[in-house]
């Protein structure tokens, strides 16, 4: 059985139950994603990383890599494919890898979960596992990429203000208010 950036398989999934809580199939297919965007890093570079969905997948990073989000390596950009960017972090010159769905002909328990054509309790969870394992990289595909400018480097924040509405502190390039304040609601 393969390794996963260095992991034993059982490792990895040790360190998905500890960090994500449940062994998420989303996890286990993103676990072969960085091990093959890694290995086609030129070694030594510094690189950061580019999510394009939300779910699962972010996590998969933090685990493995040293980019998280909170340090400002990892960033989301939420477009909802299950897909992601390693890039040399000055240049923006990378590779992506995404899951491919039209390399799941032979992992049909693999194709209901991702196209979501079955509901989670009919899923079969065991077989899932048992195939993303079969699979490996199989199911992936992948492509050198040059990212925009803007997600290069760090995003800068700029100045900060107090805000007129709540009184906290927020960036002024957001404008005379907070995004809160302007109407984005987080709360009832
Ligand atoms: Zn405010």
């Amino acid at each position: 059985m393969g390794t996963i950036c260095g992991h034993s398989i059982d490792e990895y999934i040790g360190m998905i139950r500890d960090f994500h809580g449940h062994l998420a199939p989303g996890l286990l297919i993103g676990g072969f994603m960085v091990d093959l965007a890694t290995k086609n890093m030129p070694a030594g570079e510094f690189y950061d990383v580019l999510c394009e969905t939300a779910t699962c997948l972010p996590d998969a990073v933090q685990i493995l890599t040293p980019c998280t989000y909170g340090n400002g390596w990892l960033k989301v950009v939420n477009v909802g494919r299950f897909a992601v960017a390693f890039f040399e972090k000055y240049t923006g010159a990378g590779v992506r890898v995404h899951l491919d769905a039209m390399k799941l002909d032979e992992y049909p328990e693999i194709r209901n979960w991702f196209l979501k054509l079955k509901t989670k309790q009919e899923q079969d969870k065991d077989r899932l596992i048992h195939e993303i394992l079969t699979a490996e990289s199989r199911i992936l595909g992948m492509s050198p990429v040059q990212i925009v400018e803007e997600l290069i480097g760090k995003i800068k924040g700029g100045k900060i203000f107090l805000c007129p509405g709540c009184g906290e502190a927020y960036p002024v390039k957001d404008g005379d208010r907070c995004l809160a304040c302007q109407g984005t609601h987080l709360y009832r």
